[in-house]
């Protein structure tokens, strides 16, 4: 009785449900496209039709869960579990969620924004196993992050904390999406990187970067970058460098406010291992204080395509 947990990523493109045991062992799973365009509701009515089906695939009860976990785009409020505009899903507009699968299952459920239910999953099942202190960055599209202090996330007055993204490095750098200038996200997200590799390509046509771009300036991304500079490009080298001096710096600042055990950096630090992270515990040496400093770890991330599933399920699963 009440063994397994159900967990609900939902994603601007797709969603998954999941039920596993409570060693965080996905036992079934179904996925379906979001079709994002059709609004909330038509998503909703999927996802509850999804977990119908999870259960019935390995032949449960909604009896024997404990708990449902949902992972979804911020912003959201984890006490009300209402669901507030977030960027990949156009229309869920205070969306009472929580209360929505509730009512229909009558299983507690939590819902949490994925950078947090990340960060958790890692903390619990990933890179930052046996750590008290952890924090976990993203750097994609964007740049985000979760902080997970004893096995708990740490969420601020209002669920708003952990945007590493947005700490301001340079007031009068490029433009970022929330607004302001010169943010680390404006600097080391995947198309901020992009950016800078455009503006530095325009001078230097004979670097290995638009070669892999099929020589169009406007189809130069970070992965061009990457591979240009393991490649041994000296302009890719030297993109990469700055983004990690950028990273770094960040980071730096992070350490010494928060004072994690671990950072654990996903997708283009996962991508570019040591090209990147080298450089950027160079930095954090450097820039940050000597006692958090010599406390911290810096590695990437270790679920890759599993931490969906993970972490939705991290959140109803206990310590
Ligand atoms: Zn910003």
């Amino acid at each position: 009785m009440n063994s397994y947990v159900i967990g609900i990523d939902i994603g601007g493109t797709k969603l998954a449900t999941v039920v596993a045991d409570k060693d965080g062992n996905i036992l079934q799973k179904v996925r379906k496209p979001t079709e994002s365009e059709k609004g909330p509701n038509h998503a909703v009515q999927l996802l509850l039709g999804m977990v119908n089906e999870v259960l019935d695939l390995g032949g449960l009860r909604r009896e024997d869960i404990s708990g449902i976990g949902v992972s979804c785009g911020g912003p959201l409020d984890t006490k009300t579990g209402i669901i507030y505009s977030p960027p990949n899903l156009p229309g869920w507009d205070a969306l009472p969620l929580k209360e929505m699968i509730e009512s229909e299952f009558h299983i507690p459920t939590i819902i949490e924004n994925d950078a947090n239910a990340s960060a958790l999953a890692e903390a619990r099942f990933g890179g930052g196993r046996g750590y008290d202190y952890v924090l976990y960055m993203t750097m994609s599209t964007g740049i985000g992050g979760g902080i997970v202090a004893n096995g708990e996330i740490y969420h601020g007055a209002n669920d708003c904390a952990g945007e590493v993204g947005h700490q301001i490095l340079l007031p009068d750098g490029p433009l970022c999406g929330c607004g302001q200038h010169g943010c680390l996200e404006a600097l080391c997200s995947g198309p901020s990187i992009a950016r800078r590799a455009q503006e530095a390509t325009a001078n230097q046509p004979e670097t290995r970067i638009l070669a892999l771009a099929d020589g169009q300036i406007d189809r130069v991304r970070s992965e061009h970058v990457l591979q240009a500079a393991r490649d041994g490009d000296a302009l890719a080298i030297a993109l990469v460098e700055k983004t990690a001096y950028y990273m770094g710096w960040g980071i730096a600042n992070l350490v010494n406010i928060l004072n994690p055990q671990i950072v654990l950096l996903v997708t283009i630090a996962v991508a570019a291992g040591d090209l990147l992270l080298d450089p950027i515990r160079r930095t954090v040496t450097e820039m940050a204080m000597q006692r958090p400093r010599e406390a911290v770890k810096i590695m990437p991330a270790e679920l890759g395509d599993s931490i969906g599933d993970l972490a939705a399920i991290s959140l109803v699963i206990g310590n």
